[in-house]
């Protein structure tokens, strides 16, 4: 059995035709626990067998990225539907109440049928991650039960006295907070802006 592995690492992304879609910010690695699915399956199979401070580029193929665009998954409907009166090509919506629920994108309006797509922005494409491995270190026994990891920086922010929010105190409004990736719940980490979680998903 493998051993479970906290990773920090810079990426920035990049499609095929060269454009910066993503990120990490400056100075802020991204941290994950693998084996959890937290990152995309293609680039976590490289960074885990990368060393500290390797750098290479990556090329993700949808298989192992965000998929293939799927048709079904473009659907027509009367604005009467939607949360809002008015919406452009861009603008993107939560199909649901749940903050699990999938989002999708307005792809075409014409009166007030407005079609949305809510395959994944970069389906189909194959992703180039120029990516820095900054550190690694074996997951602890916390990190492996929470499904995340704990550290400087990472998800959970670093903020506050006692590293992760999440322990202990289950949120009583978010059921399913313990899914989510980072701590399940940026709205009950103290003094974090907004979403609290430093992972990009
Ligand atoms: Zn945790």
């Amino acid at each position: 059995m493998s051993t479970q592995q906290v990773i920090s690492f810079n990426y920035t992304l990049r499609n095929k035709a060269g454009e910066v879609l993503d990120q990490s910010p400056e100075g802020r690695p991204l941290e994950f626990l693998s084996g959890v699915g937290q990152i995309i399956e293609g680039l976590e199979e490289r960074l885990v067998g990368m060393e500290s401070g390797q750098k290479e580029e990556v090329i993700v193929r949808p298989e192992k990225g965000y998929g293939f665009r799927d048709e079904a998954q473009i659907d027509v409907v009367n604005i009467a539907q939607l949360p809002v009166d008015q919406v452009k090509v861009g603008d993107y919506f939560q199909a649901g109440q749940d903050r699990h629920s999938p989002i999708v994108r307005v792809v075409k309006v014409e009166g007030d049928n407005i079609t949305l797509d809510a395959n994944h922005p970069l389906a189909g494409e194959d992703l180039v991650f120029d990516v820095d491995v900054v550190g690694k270190r074996e997951a602890t026994e916390e990190e492996l039960s929470h499904g995340h990891a704990h550290g400087a920086g990472g998800c959970c922010g670093g903020g506050g006295g006692g590293g992760c929010g999440c322990s202990g105190e289950e949120a009583p409004a978010e059921p399913a907070a313990e899914e989510g990736g980072c701590c399940g719940g940026g709205e009950q980490s103290q003094g974090q802006s907004g979403g609290g979680c430093g992972c990009s998903h």
